[in-house]
């Protein structure tokens, strides 16, 4: 039978997956003097952290702690001590310290001086250097545990002995970064309860094919509404960039409304643009009557040039109702009315979310009741956290995925490191 090993000067920490969650923690926990080993599968640290922020990685978000909370609609009591204890202030500090100068952008989004995400990973692991962690590019395939005590790891190619194990994974998005859900698998083998992987902070998918129509069209500066078709209530509200594919919508307005929609199915939802948040329905008809008045032999067809981007017009016309041949000067009162009201509310059914490989996040993970949240420490296994995206929390864009990384991984890590 196993006993719980003891070692007299420092904790043996296995630390596995070195993303942005397990770089933290091996930086953390051998910085507290336990004798640490981070194991990544790829050859290259940080494989995902190096995409983030379309390469210029949005590390933490600068607001305030309701702000912070208010963005995590996935257990976000569950981070209150992690938050605590490692906060956007601790992440800023933790990066300028380690050589990072950082900037803090619209929406309180902090990025580096640089605008390069491979500073981040950089820093991580000159931190991890500093503090003599040891690195091993293997991949881990399971986790030792007996009599519900961690003992050790055991990788493609051998086994090894630890007395404690920071399990940081990631989810199951973006799978060719190396975060392929293994880590699910093995904490389900230890016991764990995993809660359903959905995709989150991702593209839709259109029921029909307006959006196909205007592929390749980015909007800026329009507001999206999310309506909930069988409640009739609205879920999601914001104005920003949106982006028609060939198979609907993406762009970052879309993605964050995503995270609003778990349940998405066909019929439940509808994108609703306001193609002119700008104007109110009075000054917007005012502004078509003038546009009508400089067009005014056109068909309607060839009046709406400075009012529509190309891409539109063909669309909107079809969705009008008006002749697309009809002379402007004889629209009618109602017709405009009706034309109005559709670039007001352009409509859009959806159908689905595009596959979790295309997701930013994955949403769903390790069972929340089953870790203390004081500690990070799981429930069910002695010796054994987690930290990062593989824990059920995710949250919406703006540096808060980072910072709930970052705020997992260093109390993990504190916790690992004195608990032997
Ligand atoms: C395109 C994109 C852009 C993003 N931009 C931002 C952003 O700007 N700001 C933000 O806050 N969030 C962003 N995110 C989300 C953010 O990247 C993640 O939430 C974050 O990386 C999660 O950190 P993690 O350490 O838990 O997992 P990961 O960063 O995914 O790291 C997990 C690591 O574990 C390794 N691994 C997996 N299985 C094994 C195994 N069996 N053995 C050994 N190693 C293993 C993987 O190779 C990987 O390196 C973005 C995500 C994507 C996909």
């Amino acid at each position: 039978m196993y006993i719980k090993k003891t070692i007299s000067d420092a904790a043996k920490i296995a630390v596995i997956g070195g993303g942005a969650a397990g770089m933290m923690a091996a930086a953390k926990a051998a910085e507290l003097g336990a004798a640490v080993t981070l194991f990544e599968r790829n050859d290259r640290m940080g494989k995902k952290l190096r995409i983030t922020g379309k390469g210029r990685c949005n590390v933490t978000n600068n607001c305030s702690f309701d702000e912070f909370f208010a963005n995590i609609p996935r257990n976000p009591r569950f981070l209150y001590a992690a938050y605590s204890n490692f906060s956007a202030a601790d992440t800023i500090s933790f990066f300028e310290d380690a050589g990072v100068p950082l900037k803090t952008e619209r929406g309180n989004r902090v990025f580096p001086v640089s605008d390069k995400a491979a500073d981040i990973v950089s820093a991580l692991l000159k931190k991890c250097r500093e503090n003599k962690c040891e690195i091993k590019n293997e991949r881990v395939r399971h986790i030792i545990a007996e009599n519900g005590i961690i003992q050790g790891i055991e990788t493609s190619s051998r086994k090894y002995d630890f007395d404690t194990v920071i399990l940081c994974t990631g989810g199951r998005s973006y799978p060719l970064t190396g975060s392929d859900g293994d880590g699910y698998r093995m904490a389900r083998d230890l016991g764990h309860k995993i809660t359903e992987i959905v995709p989150s902070l991702v593209p839709i998918v259109e029921d029909g094919h307006l959006c196909s129509a205007m592929q390749g069209l980015s909007l800026k500066n329009v507001k999206l509404s999310i309506i909930n078709n069988i409640s009739g209530k609205v879920i999601f509200n914001d104005f920003g960039e949106l982006m028609f594919t060939h198979f609907g919508l993406t762009g970052p307005l879309v993605l964050s409304a995503s995270a609003h929609m778990r349940d998405i199915e066909k019929g439940k939802y509808t994108a609703e643009i306001d193609l002119k948040s700008a104007l109110d329905e009075k000054t917007l008809d005012a502004r078509i009557i003038s546009d009508f008045a400089k067009y005014n032999n056109k068909d309607f067809i060839n009046s709406l040039d400075s009012l529509l981007p190309q891409k539109m017009i063909e669309t909107v016309v079809s969705l009008s109702g008006i002749d697309a041949r009809k002379k402007v000067n004889s629209i009618t009162k109602a017709e405009r009315k009706a034309l109005v009201e559709l670039l007001k509310h352009f409509r859009i059914p959806l159908l689905k979310f595009r596959p979790i490989d295309e997701a930013i996040i994955t949403s769903g993970g390790v069972d929340v009741k089953e870790i203390n949240p004081k500690t990070m420490e799981s429930k069910l296994i002695s010796g054994l956290y987690f930290a990062g995206e593989i824990i059920d929390v995710d949250a919406y864009t703006g540096g808060f995925n980072l910072q709930i990384a970052f705020s997992t991984a260093a109390l993990a890590a504190e916790n690992a490191a004195k608990s032997i």
